[in-house]
């Protein structure tokens, strides 16, 4: 906090970094050396976005071209080698900076080409590792929160790979992602297919989101889409595998985006709160007990998702839902109060706070909808205390 020469309290110096001293601890001088400059050019490319001066896909590629969006792929692809643990505090720091580039500092869904080893050295994932854009079509029309049950987009086997026809829905950055990974129904099983953007049999549909409006969004049709044998990801039965493998690491980093943004709100909030509090004003409202609140929340909530990947890169999907469905939550419930305390200025549309809100709204649909990630965590649970009092 200053104070400027008539007295009056100005705005703190907002920095994500306030927010992550009890986790500090856990990184080494080189990888805080790396999120400090990941730090810096998110800074920068989030005002260019802003600006106007820069789309959110060349922020991914300068990201990528600065060893930030692929700090944490293995060395052998091409990446950092950093430590997954690493990737989430990038990712508070994406959140703190502009949420809509929360894909922007990371492989995103190309992640599924490394589960499958038969595509390490394939140039698709090479693509990836330098900046190419790739999208996750798994949701139907007729519902998403069950992968095993989607039965409206088809696989069928030709001479020379498979053939794909059927339609996806709400898929995210559907123009400008240079291919997608679509699950399509094999008979009994989900397969998974690398499908190039330019392939003749996809057609693209952009539906408009509420918030969430940097990328692209709509509908993915495929007309007898031709791929190669070689364009299924593991086997005709991994389909689902694959699914919860990749979104038990990919569920936590949309976790942490969403606390960074909630993060930066909070400072927002407390700036607001410095500038009606001019002169040693009493603070009105219960805005104190109200901010320290919002904060425990946050800071404990990356806290808990920080000490659940320190060590493993591989986590249990189970926790995985809850570290999203949770940090989702709070991240709404405390942006909804910093713009409930701001009154009517956090209600023009652009204000930063009510940007914020609707984006982080998406996040109850987007990479499973909180009811169903909770109902599974419940269900193991359940499950398990019955199966240990058999
Ligand atoms: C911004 C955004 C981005 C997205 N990006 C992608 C993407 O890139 N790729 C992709 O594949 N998908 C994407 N999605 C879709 C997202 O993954 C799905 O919304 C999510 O998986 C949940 O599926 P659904 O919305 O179809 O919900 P549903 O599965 O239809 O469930 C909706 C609600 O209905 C309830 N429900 C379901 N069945 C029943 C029942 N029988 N009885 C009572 N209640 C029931 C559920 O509990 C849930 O609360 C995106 C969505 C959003 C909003």
């Amino acid at each position: 906090m200053e104070r400027a020469t008539n007295g009056q309290v100005t705005a703190a110096t907002s920095s994500p970094w306030r927010w992550l001293s009890q986790v500090r601890w856990i990184f080494d001088t080189s990888e805080l050396g790396l999120l400090g400059r990941a730090d810096a050019i998110l800074q920068v490319e989030s005002t260019n976005l802003r600006e106007g001066s820069r789309t959110l896909l060349e922020a991914k590629h300068r990201l990528h071209q600065e060893g930030i969006g692929n700090a944490t792929a293995p060395r052998d692809v091409g990446g950092g080698g950093y430590r997954w643990v690493v990737q989430l505090l990038i990712q508070f720091l994406v959140g703190y900076r502009d949420l809509n580039m929360r894909d922007a500092a990371h492989l995103g869904h190309a992640e599924l080409l490394l589960l499958d080893d038969n595509w390490i050295t394939r140039e698709e994932l090479h693509q990836a590792v330098a900046g190419e854009l790739i999208g996750v079509a798994a949701t139907e029309p007729s519902g998403g929160s069950n992968l095993a049950t989607a039965s409206t987009t088809i696989a069928v086997p030709t001479p020379s790979g498979w053939e794909l026809t059927g339609e996806k829905k709400w898929i995210s950055r559907i123009e400008e992602a240079g291919a997608f990974v679509i699950f399509a129904r094999v008979h009994d099983d989900i397969a998974a297919f690398y499908v190039r953007s330019t392939n003749d049999g996809l057609a693209r549909a952009s539906l408009v989101p509420s918030g969430l409006t940097g990328w692209s969004w709509g509908c993915l049709v495929l007309n007898s889409a031709r791929v190669r044998t070689s364009d299924m990801i593991g086997d005709v039965a991994a389909g689902v595998s694959l699914f919860r493998r990749h979104f038990a690491r990919y569920r936590p980093l949309v976790a942490a985006t969403c606390l960074g943004a909630a993060a930066a709100s909070i400072d927002q909030w407390v700036d607001f709160v410095l500038s009606r509090s001019d002169g040693g004003r009493v603070l009105m409202g219960g805005a104190l007990e109200k901010i320290g609140q919002c904060r425990s929340r946050i800071i404990l909530a990356i806290s808990g998702l920080v000490a659940g990947a320190v060590q493993t890169a591989d986590p249990d999907p189970i926790w995985a839902k809850m570290a999203k469905a949770h940090s989702v939550e709070v991240a709404l419930e405390t942006v909804r109060s910093a713009a409930r305390s701001m009154g009517a200025q956090s209600y023009e549309a652009e204000h930063p706070v009510r940007r914020t809100l609707r984006n982080l709204e998406a996040f109850e649909y987007a990479d499973g909808a909180i009811d169903p990630l909770f109902r599974s965590s419940g269900y193991a649970y359940v499950r398990q205390t019955a199966d240990e009092r058999v």
